[in-house]
């Protein structure tokens, strides 16, 4: 049986994992996180990648946890509302669309659960070395002991340690889309009731949304930036920066600010895209973000993860796990539909892209052809 390492237990790595078993790999995940890793606000899964949910017997449960949005609320920066919508908030697009947004954590949650019993997990460990010959990699662990697997997949993020160990630095795949987001929870002291609010208050601004039955917030606060210095993307600087910017906000920037400094679960990167040539580097692939990352603007990571998943682990199955075949198959396949997918970033800056380019992107690949 061929072993496979994953890097990455966030929401491709793990669904590359469930789909590699059934196909007869023996897959491993390494997941850097004690367990699986909470945060982020709410992700979308349009499209071709519901098709991969559903394959995977997870549609029902997906469903069942998707978020329950009546409308959103556009806000002027001292809070009076210039428009209501019913029928799209900007976070999910159309509400009568059969696409179903969760929260990042639920569906991180509910893949690993469905895919713990067949996958070894290794969580609160990370890869620190690949040594790549003839008969498979030996990849060195910052905690475990060295081991060696027939192929490596790196499924872990926009700041992948594999990519930056096979490829090289993140600084020549990562293109700024000039802006910073941040997402962190509060209680609901707005009282939202089912319902976001957007606002734009010069270089900054955010979409709020109540999840848990009403019982909290996520807060997405976005501000335009150049690529911070080094030593502003620290975990505390780059949090101050944002409790700051918060804090001159005009509507609510004071309690949103005082909420961002007690998030435990503050989250915040740079919108950038990921943008490589080739994913695929000897027995090394990248999946998902650490790929082809097409930032939280396109609103298609996690379909793209989704997606990306199933192409690979079918590639592989089909080449007999000879992996030149598979991942020159597996690029062939994907690097249309994840070019289609991150131009929606960019198609109209500071909003979201048209519904048609959306409608166009999110099923341009066939899981059967
Ligand atoms: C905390 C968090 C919050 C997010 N919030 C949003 C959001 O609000 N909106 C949005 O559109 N997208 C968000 N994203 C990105 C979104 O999850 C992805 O675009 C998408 O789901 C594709 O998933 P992925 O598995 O490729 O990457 P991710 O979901 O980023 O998963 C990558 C995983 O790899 C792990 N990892 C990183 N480095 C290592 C390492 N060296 N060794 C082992 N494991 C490692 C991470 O802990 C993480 O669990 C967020 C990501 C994270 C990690």
């Amino acid at each position: 049986m061929q072993t496979v390492l994953i890097s990455g237990g966030g929401i491709a790595g793990p669904v590359l994992a469930y789909w590699l078993r059934r196909h007869g790999f023996a897959p491993t995940v390494v997941e850097r996180s004690p367990g699986p890793r909470p945060g982020g606000q709410a992700v979308d899964i349009r499209g071709v990648a519901l098709e991969v949910v559903e394959r995977m017997g997870l549609l029902q449960q997906a469903s069942r946890v998707r978020t329950q949005m009546r409308g959103m609320s556009i806000l002027e920066p001292d809070g009076h509302e210039v428009h209501r919508s019913t029928e799209a908030t900007f976070s999910s697009g159309r509400l009568d669309s059969e696409d179903i947004e969760v929260l990042r954590e639920d569906l991180v949650r509910m893949v690993y659960e469905h895919t713990r019993a067949g996958v070894e997990y290794l969580f609160g460990d990370s890869i620190t070395a690949l040594d790549e010959d003839e008969t498979g990699v030996r990849v060195d662990f910052a905690h475990g002991p060295s081991r060696v697997f027939d192929l490596v997949v790196g499924a872990d993020g926009l700041h992948s340690t594999v990519r930056r160990l096979a490829f090289g630095p993140e600084e020549r795949f990562a293109y700024h889309l000039g802006s910073y987001l941040s997402v962190f929870s509060a209680d609901n002291f707005l009282a939202l009731d089912d319902w976001q609010v957007w606002l734009r208050d010069g270089e900054t601004g955010f979409g709020i949304m109540p999840v848990r039955d009403n019982t909290e917030l996520r807060i997405a606060f976005g501000f335009e930036s150049a690529p911070l210095a080094h030593h502003l993307r620290d975990g505390s600087a780059l949090r101050q920066l944002v409790v700051d910017k918060l804090a001159s906000v005009r509507w609510e920037g004071t309690r949103l600010a005082e909420a961002a400094r007690k998030a435990p679960d503050f989250y915040c990167d740079a919108t950038a895209q990921i943008r490589m040539d080739q994913w695929s580097r000897g027995r090394v692939t990248l999946l998902g973000d650490a790929g082809y990352w097409p930032s939280p603007l396109s609103g298609q990571g996690t379909s793209l993860a989704l997606v990306g998943a199933h192409v690979l682990a079918g590639c592989l199955a089909q080449a007999n796990g000879d992996h030149r075949t598979a991942y020159a198959r597996y690029e062939r396949r994907m690097r249309p539909f994840v070019t289609l997918n991150q131009v929606l970033a960019t198609e109209n800056s500071g909003g979201p892209a048209s519904e048609e380019s959306v409608a166009h992107a999110k099923s341009a690949l066939s899981l059967d052809s």
